[in-house]
C-alpha cells in the first residue's frame, strides 16, 4: 500500500461527547472505497455502536499501535450524501450539539439499527379488472365507496401504509378483497421513476392575486431565495403552491413539502394526489421504521418527485431538489424540543440556500421572525389578502362575558347564536383548548386543590376515565369521593374541558350531534376522519375540540366558530405566549365559512379591552403582530436579538440553580477578561413550573447583539461544561433559538 494511501478514518458515534475518535481500516477493506456518510460498526468502550465516518485520512494524532480498526463496514455508497453531511456538520455547530448525535438523528430508525439502505418489500393495493369496471357507488358503506374511487384513481395502487394514513381501516380493505374488487400486490424492486403525464386533474384557474404570487416566485426558480406567502386561511395558498411545484417538476426536480405535525390531514395529502401523477413520499411520526426507511429511499434515489412530511423529513436528501416549500410556517412543531434541538423552517432555509433553490413559506399568521425578514426585506414578501373563490373571510367579535352568567363556561348571547346557525342547518365549532372535564377539582369546605405529586401543577378531572391526570408528568390517580384534607364530601370541578363543554351542549341542544376532537378522543383506533364524518356529510352538528381542530381542516358547513376561555394566552410566562394566542385564535376563526356561507366567529372573553385582544379582532393577525414587534423591540428580545437557554434540572431542590448560578460567574469573568459586551446573560431563574416530574428545573439565558456574538458565547460555553464535571444526577440542554422560553 502506497505510503499517502488514507487508512484511518474519523468515526463519529451517537454519544453526548462533541469529539469524533479515529478508528483504523481493517484488513481486507480497501480504504480507496471509503466515503464520510457511510457508516460502520465500531467498539466503542465497551459497546459496539454504530458510526458514521466523518472524514477518511491518512494519519492519525494517537498513537498508531492503539487505534483499533472498525468491526464492520454497513454500507457501500454513503448513507448520508456529502451535501447533506455538510448541512447536519453546520447544524450540530449551530445548535451546538455532538455531530455524532446529529447524524444519528438524521438517520431514519432502520439505518440507526445498521439494516441495510435497501428498498425492503413493500404491500401495494390496487383495483382488480372488475374492480376498475364496478361503479364505486354501487357499494355500501361510505368508507368502502371512497376507497374503491381512490384505488380506481390510482391505477399503480397505492401502498398499505398510504391506505392508512388516508385513515382505511384493514376490515374495509378485506372486504373489497373478499369481493375481488381490489387485491394486494408485494413488491421488492426499488419504484421506477416517473414517465407520462405529470397531472392527474385540471388545476384552478387562479386568480389575478395567486396569479401574481405565482409569478412572481416562478420567475425565480433558479437560486436561493425565501419567499414568505402571507395570505389570510382559504386565500388558495396551496393552490399557489400546487402550481408552483408544477413547474419545478417539469424542469425534473424534486420538491420537498414540510408541514406542521398535525398539517398532515388525509385532506392534505389527497389534494396533493389527485393532482400529480408522480410518485408523492410522505414522512411523519405515525409510519413505522420500515415506512420511513421506504420513503426516504425514494427520497434519497430521486424516486419520489416529491417528499411531504413533518419536520424530519427535513433531512431526507434529496440529490434533484429544486424547491423546500413550509406550510404553516409559523407552527411550533417545526422545532424539536429534545435532543438536537433544530428547528425545521431554519434548517430548511440554510438548505435551500446551500442547495441554491427557493424556499418558500406560507401562513395565515407568519411567525414574527419571518415577518420581521420580510418587513426588512431578506425575505421577499407576498400577500393574498382575499379568500379564493366565493368564500368571504370572518372578523372576530369581541363577546364581553364581565358582566354576564355563565351556564358551565357558556355566555347566553352565544348559546343564543349557536342555536340561530344549527336552526339554519348549518354547523358550529366550539373551541375550547383544555382537554378533560376540568382543570381542576376543589374543596368549598376547606379550600383543597387536587394537586400533582411530581409537579407544580394542577391535576386535571378526567371524568371519562374517572380519574385525575397531570397533563405534565402523566401520574394518575382516581377521583376521591371525599376531600383528602377534610374528609368533607361534595368536591366539585373548576374550570371547563372539552368533556364538560360537550356534556353541557348535548344538554342544551339534546337533537344536535356533538362530536368532542381532543387527544382523549382522537386517540387509538378512531380515528379523526371516522369521527369527523357527519361533519362532511354536512348535517347540524357541532364540534368541540382542541387545538386539534385549528389547522388542515376543511369544514364547508361551518358558519359559526365559538372561542371559549382563550384567556390564558393572555399571561403565559413565555414571551412569545402572544403570539401563540393570536396565532391559534385566527387558525380557528379561519374554519369558519369556508365555503359559500359567510361565517362568524365569536371570541368570548373576560378581557375584551386588552389592547392586544382588540388590534387581533379589529384590525387582524397584521397589525398585532406589528404592534408585538414594536415591543419586542423595545425589550430586546428575538427577533431582533438571538437567544439561547441553559436549561438544568435535579432531583434535588436548587441543585441545578445553583450550577447555573456557577456557570453564569464563570462566563460573566470570562467576557469582562475578554471586554466583550456584545454579550448579555440573564438569570439564573427557577423555571415558571419549577418541579415538574419530580425534578426541580431553572434556566439562564442567554443573549448576544448578533449571531456571531451568541456563538462565540455559547461555544464557549459548551467547552466550560465540557472540562467541568457536572453534579451527579444533573441533566442539562441548550436550546439555541429555544420556542419556550418558561
Ligand atoms: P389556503 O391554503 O390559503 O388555506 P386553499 O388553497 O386550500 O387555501 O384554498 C381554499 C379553497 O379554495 C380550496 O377549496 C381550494 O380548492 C379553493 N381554491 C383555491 N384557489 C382557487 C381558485 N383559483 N379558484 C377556485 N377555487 C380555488
Ligand atoms: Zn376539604
Ligand atoms: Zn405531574
Amino acid at each position: 500500500m502506497p505510503e499517502s494511501s488514507p487508512c484511518y478514518v474519523e468515526v463519529v458515534v451517537p454519544v453526548p461527547l462533541f469529539q469524533a475518535f479515529d478508528y483504523r481500516v481493517p484488513e481486507g477493506i480497501d480504504p480507496q472505497s471509503l466515503m464520510p456518510g457511510m457508516r460502520v460498526w465500531v467498539q466503542f468502550g465497551p459497546r459496539r455502536v454504530l458510526g458514521v465516518i466523518n472524514q477518511v485520512r491518512a494519519t492519525t494524532l494517537l498513537e498508531p499501535a492503539k487505534v483499533r480498526p472498525f468491526t464492520e463496514l454497513v454500507d457501500d455508497t454513503p448513507a448520508l450524501d456529502e451535501a447533506m453531511l455538510n448541512l447536519l456538520r453546520w447544524a450540530a455547530q449551530y445548535y451546538c450539539h455532538p455531530l455524532g448525535e446529529v447524524l444519528h438523528h438524521a438517520l431514519p430508525a432502520a439505518l440507526r439499527q445498521g439494516k441495510p439502505a435497501h428498498f425492503p418489500i413493500q404491500t401495494l393495493w390496487r383495483v382488480t379488472t372488475s374492480g376498475r369496471s364496478t361503479p364505486a357507488d354501487s357499494l355500501k358503506g361510505i368508507r368502502q365507496q371512497q376507497l374503491l374511487a381512490e384505488l380506481q384513481h390510482m391505477p399503480n395502487g397505492l401502498t398499505q401504509e398510504a391506505l392508512r394514513t388516508l385513515e382505511y381501516s384493514s376490515q374495509t380493505l378485506s372486504s373489497l378483497e373478499k369481493r375481488e374488487l381490489i387485491e394486494k400486490i408485494e413488491r421488492e424492486q426499488r419504484p421506477g421513476k416517473h414517465q407520462g403525464k405529470l397531472l392527474a386533474e385540471v388545476p384552478h384557474s387562479l386568480s389575478t392575486a395567486q396569479q401574481q404570487v405565482l409569478e412572481a416566485i416562478a420567475s425565480q426558480l433558479d437560486g436561493f431565495h425565501v419567499h414568505l406567502l402571507d395570505g389570510v386561511t382559504g386565500s388558495g395558498k396551496t393552490e399557489v403552491y400546487l402550481q408552483l411545484i408544477e413547474q419545478v417538476l417539469r424542469q425534473g426536480k424534486q420538491v420537498l413539502v414540510l408541514v406542521p405535525e398535525i398539517g398532515l390531514t388525509p385532506q392534505t395529502l389527497r389534494r396533493f394526489r389527485h393532482r400529480f401523477q408522480v410518485n408523492v413520499a410522505i414522512m411523519h411520526s405515525g409510519m413505522n421504521d420500515t415506512e420511513r426507511l421506504h420513503a426516504w429511499l425514494e427520497a434519497r434515489e430521486a424516486s419520489a418527485c416529491i417528499l411531504i412530511g413533518t419536520r424530519s423529513a427535513l433531512m431526507a436528501p434529496m440529490p434533484n431538489l429544486g424547491l423546500i416549500v413550509i406550510d404553516e410556517e409559523h407552527d411550533a412543531s417545526f422545532k424539536q424540543q429534545e435532543g438536537f434541538r433544530y428547528h425545521a423552517r431554519d434548517l430548511a432555509i440554510v438548505r435551500a440556500q446551500r442547495a441554491q433553490v427557493p424556499v418558500l413559506l406560507g401562513s395565515a399568521t407568519p411567525s414574527l421572525e419571518s415577518l420581521h425578514n420580510a418587513l426588512r426585506q431578506h425575505y421577499r414578501y407576498h400577500r393574498l389578502d382575499e379568500r379564493a373563490g366565493n368564500a368571504i373571510a370572518p372578523t372576530i367579535e369581541r363577546l364581553d362575558i364581565r358582566k354576564l352568567p355563565l351556564q358551565d363556561g357558556f355566555s347566553e348571547p352565544l348559546l343564543a347564536r349557536m342555536q340561530a346557525h344549527l336552526e339554519a342547518g348549518q354547523q358550529v365549532l366550539v373551541f375550547l383548548n383544555r382537554r378533560g372535564f376540568a382543570p381542576s377539582l376543589h374543596c368549598p369546605s376547606c379550600g383543597w386543590l387536587a394537586e400533582c405529586e411530581f409537579c407544580d401543577a394542577r391535576m386535571t378531572l378526567h371524568k371519562r376515565s374517572r380519574s385525575l391526570n397531570c397533563h405534565h408528568c402523566d401520574h394518575m390517580t382516581p377521583i376521591p369521593l371525599t376531600c383528602p384534607e377534610c374528609h368533607q364530601p361534595g368536591l366539585e370541578p373548576v374550570g371547563q374541558g372539552t368533556e364538560r363543554g360537550e356534556d353541557s351542549l348535548q344538554q342544551h341542544f339534546p337533537e344536535t350531534p356533538v362530536i368532542r376532537i381532543d387527544r382523549d378522543t382522537v386517540r387509538g383506533k378512531t380515528r379523526m376522519e371516522t369521527l369527523l364524518e357527519p361533519v362532511h356529510k354536512g348535517e347540524p352538528c357541532i364540534l368541540v375540540g382542541t387545538q386539534m381542530l385549528a389547522k388542515g381542516h376543511h369544514f364547508p358547513n361551518v358558519t359559526l366558530v365559538a372561542i371559549i376561555d382563550a384567556d390564558q394566552g393572555l399571561f403565559s410566562a413565555d414571551f412569545r405566549g402572544m403570539e401563540r394566542m393570536a396565532q391559534l385564535l385566527v387558525q380557528v376563526a379561519g374554519r369558519a365559512g369556508r365555503a359559500d356561507k359567510a361565517g362568524e366567529v365569536i371570541l368570548q372573553t373576560a378581557h375584551a379591552d386588552h389592547p392586544l385582544i382588540e388590534t387581533l379582532c379589529d384590525e387582524g393577525y397584521r397589525a398585532f403582530a406589528q404592534q408585538e414587534l414594536i415591543s419586542r423591540e423595545h425589550v430586546g428580545l428575538p427577533p431582533w436579538q438571538p437567544m439561547a437557554l441553559l436549561r438544568a434540572d435535579h432531583q434535588r431542590p436548587n441543585v441545578a440553580l445553583n450550577w447555573l448560578q456557577e456557570i453564569r460567574d464563570t462566563l460573566t469573568q470570562h467576557l469582562v477578561s475578554e471586554q466583550r459586551n456584545d454579550c448579555q446573560l440573564a438569570g439564573p431563574l427557577p423555571a415558571s413550573m419549577e418541579r415538574r416530574h419530580d425534578r426541580y428545573r431553572a434556566l439562564l439565558h442567554l443573549y448576544g447583539d448578533n449571531r456571531k456574538a451568541l456563538h462565540y458565547q455559547l461555544h464557549w460555553l459548551c467547552a466550560l461544561i465540557e472540562l467541568n464535571p457536572v453534579p451527579g444526577g444533573l441533566r442539562w440542554s441548550l436550546d439555541v433559538d429555544p420556542a419556550d422560553t418558561f
